[in-house]
């Protein structure tokens, strides 16, 4: 049997119907933006391997830093004991967070870095003695997660319809704007008693279908939610790390969250860990002689030493002026191709932001993540040579940073091509 037919027999693949399922691509190498497979042909990962590879596939130093940490501490408790990489990466990563973030807490992935910020929240009103703030405030297209705790507080969509009714309640608002603006403020006031917290996506809803929004507006929403103590909590799983031209989307903000979530780029793609962090506020509601005001949370692989060691090599790279020169680029070369095809017949919204892309195709039947067009576009752009996965009608490009301009000309080009084909 070939890898494929092996791998169909024991696996199950995540969003995936495997009734039908197109055979899995197996892929023995990664070098840079490229995938290659069994046969040597090599793909463009034009969304950085579900938007967490930033700086190419296979990065030699990461992977030496990540190997001098295995032979030297690969993994130990972390209740009760502590390690340098795990020290020094949040030493690190809490001056580069907008506002004053005072605390790292570790966890897995982004789920459990959502859950952790949620858990935090809740709790905080409790330790607080307030019974009445049990609610969240989220945005009604919002992806925070798959986790229990982080699907409630993400959307309504088919990804979470069979658990509706197993998810907790959510306040659910539009995404602002000049137009709604004074409504929502309104009704935030109007629940602010209810409310333990406020969760967003700064600056772009992700696998909500690439939606872009304007700081001011989400400013003027954390201002009415900090002035009624609704607790801001900033996703930034997938906008942390330069994705959207700044290190994190929150610096283009006035506002400061109180706290916030991290994963996917955090260790350059390497391997899997989470963090949330908070300011000062809320970790001092959690100091007690009161054992009950604990957070008792952790996960066994808390803070794991060559996940975080992966973690300061990923860091260092993306400090480099070279990285956000890269990140500078994209982006320009983004706003070429944007102009370039906004007019086509096809285009029916064009959109960017950073490093992100996002073209909206005009469909005539239903426009849901559901569409056969979507399959119809990934196969198209796997032929090629690209791997593109898009939201029902919705192609985007989310690349490592050292994507070429020479390669970022032919994905704009194949996707100019796909318009007229599809
Ligand atoms: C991907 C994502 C998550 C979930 O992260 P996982 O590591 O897949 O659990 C949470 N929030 C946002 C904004 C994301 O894009």
């Amino acid at each position: 049997m070939n890898l494929q037919e092996r791998d169909k027999k024991v696996i199950w693949h995540p969003y995936t119907q495997m009734k039908g399922a197109l055979p899995q691509l197996p892929i023995v190498e990664g070098r840079g933006v490229y995938l290659i497979d069994e046969e040597g042909k090599r793909y463009i990962d034009a969304v950085s391997s579900w938007w967490v590879n930033i700086h190419g596939h296979a990065n030699a130093r990461i992977a030496a830093k990540v190997s001098e940490q295995l032979l030297k501490l690969e993994h130990v408790i972390f209740a009760g004991f502590t390690h340098e990489p795990a020290v020094l990466l949040a030493e690190q990563l809490l001056p580069l967070l907008p506002g004053r973030q005072e605390k790292v807490f570790y966890s897995d992935n982004g789920s459990t870095a959502v859950e952790v910020a949620l858990k935090m929240t809740f709790q905080y009103w409790r330790n607080l003695g307030n019974t009445s703030r049990k609610k969240v405030l989220a945005f009604r297209d919002a992806y925070h997660g798959d986790t229990f705790g982080a699907m409630s507080v993400s959307g309504r969509s088919i990804f979470t319809d069979p658990f509706n009714e197993l998810l907790f309640d959510v306040e659910f608002i539009d995404l602002p704007c000049a137009e709604n603006i004074e409504d929502l403020k309104s009704r935030i006031l109007s629940l602010k008693s209810q409310l333990a917290c406020f969760i967003f996506e700064p600056l772009i809803l992700g696998a909500g279908g690439m939606q872009m929004y304007e700081a001011k507006y989400l400013d003027k929403l954390i201002k009415i939610c900090q002035e009624s103590e609704i607790l801001c909590i900033a996703d930034e799983v997938m906008t942390g790390f330069g994705r959207t031209g700044t290190y994190f989307a929150s610096e283009q903000l006035n506002e400061k969250p109180d706290l916030f979530c991290l994963s996917k780029g955090l260790t350059g793609g390497t391997m899997p860990l989470g963090v949330t962090t908070c300011n000062s506020k809320i970790f001092e509601a959690f100091l007690s002689d009161d054992k009950l005001k604990t957070l008792y949370h952790g996960h066994s692989f808390t803070a794991n030493p060559v996940a975080c060691a992966a973690s300061l090599a990923s860091l260092a790279i993306l400090l480099e002026p070279q990285t956000l020169a890269n990140i500078k680029r994209i982006e320009a070369q983004h706003s070429l191709f944007m102009n370039k095809i906004a007019g086509h017949a096809k285009v029916k919204t064009i959109r960017h932001t950073g490093t992100i892309i996002a073209i909206e195709w005009q469909t005539e039947d239903s426009t849901s993540y559901l569409s056969s067009l979507r399959d119809n576009l990934y196969t198209y752009f796997l032929n090629k040579g690209i791997v593109l996965r898009p939201l029902g009608n919705i192609v985007y490009i989310l690349p490592p940073y050292i994507i070429t301009n020479e390669e970022l000309a032919y994905i704009y080009s194949t996707i100019s091509q796909a318009l007229d084909d599809l």
